[in-house]
């Protein structure tokens, strides 16, 4: 999943639109940017199984980033940093750090421990990649559509959104393509750099929305 993790930024953007959407973006993917680094610091570790279907990702350790325990301090931290940098709408972001795992939850196969060692779940839906791709987009699908309608109520352009919803659906085609896969630590480069591309351009709603704001209030 890459995509559909997004959705909780969307609608803890829609619900609190105080908070920055760059922080948002950022967060759904917080544990990934943590896996995407510790892979290529060689010290999480994954193997690339080109038949697998959906995904071609045997991820056979990530204890550090994609363990409940783990999932539950990254939330936790990230929720104690937004709590200072934006007051209390800052719990909103601890709980999209932790969407991300359960949105994992549903879709990985089982290789999320629940423990630092023990059992390992997943509910694999990436075993049915149709069926994934259209809950991802599904839900990407509905939350846009309400965070555009609360833009409009507080007179806001959807356009910055709308454009950002579109360079994520350009990144995920092109995840999507299909080729032979990089080696581990290219894929953790790759996927920094996607979270990168995701979260700039977040950050350019932001501006555009400060932007725009500004204009609505500037006497004219
Ligand atoms: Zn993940």
């Amino acid at each position: 999943m890459f995509i559909g993790h997004f959705a909780a930024s969307v609608a803890a953007k829609a619900l609190r639109p105080a908070l920055p959407f760059w922080a948002c973006v950022g967060a759904a993917q917080l544990l990934d940017i943590g896996w995407g680094t510790l892979v290529m610091a060689g010290v999480e570790k994954l193997r690339l199984v080109p038949g697998l279907p959906g995904s071609p990702l045997d991820l056979y350790f990530m204890q550090y980033t994609h363990s409940l325990p783990a999932a539950l301090l990254w939330s936790l931290l990230a929720g104690l940093v937004a709590v200072r940098l934006w007051g209390r709408d800052g719990w909103w972001i601890a709980a999209v750090v932790f969407s991300h795992w359960l949105a994992d939850l549903l879709v990985h196969r089982p290789d999320l421990p629940l423990g630092l060692g023990g059992p390992k779940v997943g509910l694999g839906l990436w075993n049915l990649p149709m069926a994934e791709m259209i809950v991802e987009l599904g839900l990407l699908g509905l939350v846009m559509g309400m965070w555009v309608a609360a833009r409009r109520d507080a007179g806001l352009a959807a356009r910055p959104a709308i454009g950002w919803f579109a360079a994520m659906l350009v990144l995920a085609l092109v995840n999507a393509l299909p080729g032979k896969p990089p080696s581990p630590a290219g894929m953790g480069a790759l996927a920094l750099f996607a979270f990168g591309v995701a979260i700039a351009v977040g950050w350019l709603v932001d501006r555009a929305d400060a932007a725009q704001a500004r204009l609505a209030g500037s006497p004219s």
